[in-house]
């Protein structure tokens, strides 16, 4: 039952991806590949005054990834730096199975954790979150954006 309920969410999200699309420049431009199953992420964000102004993604994979994606864009936008690092543990850490998550403020990345028991399904709903690892870095050390 409620594994049905995280599937829907995570097609939802997968047939309407939030936050699809590239931004203009000036941005910050991060890829991710998880060899594994193919998926590809490629987030772009606009950082101002430490806060995540703009976030968006485009690339391709499975359903789980570009879900996981597009849920990501829409949780971060308007996260200061530290929140946003914040929620990637948390994430990372729910998808692993290591907590239950705290379902009133991670909304539908809840249905992410769907995935625990099927390891290689991990790296694909990790994936957009580990690249927004490194986007941010790019962001803290300011260097190059594109
Ligand atoms: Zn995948």
């Amino acid at each position: 039952m409620l594994d049905e309920l995280y599937q829907d969410i995570i097609l939802d999200h997968y047939r309407h991806p939030r936050g699809r699309g590239e931004l203009e420049p000036p941005k910050i431009t991060q890829e991710g590949f998880n060899p594994s199953c193919g998926d590809e992420v490629i987030l772009d964000l606009r950082v101002q005054d430490g806060r995540i102004q703009e976030v968006r993604f485009h690339g391709r994979g499975c359903s789980i990834s570009q879900a996981s994606a597009s849920m990501m864009t829409e949780a971060v936008k308007g996260k200061t730096l530290e929140e946003a690092r914040a929620l990637i543990q948390q994430v990372l850490a729910l998808v692993k199975g290591e907590t239950e998550g705290d379902i009133v403020t991670l909304g539908d990345i809840v249905a992410l954790a769907g995935v625990r028991n099927f390891p290689v399904r991990v790296k694909c709903a990790t994936l957009a979150w580990h690249t927004l690892e490194e986007a941010l870095k790019q962001a803290e050390t300011g260097s190059p954006t594109v």
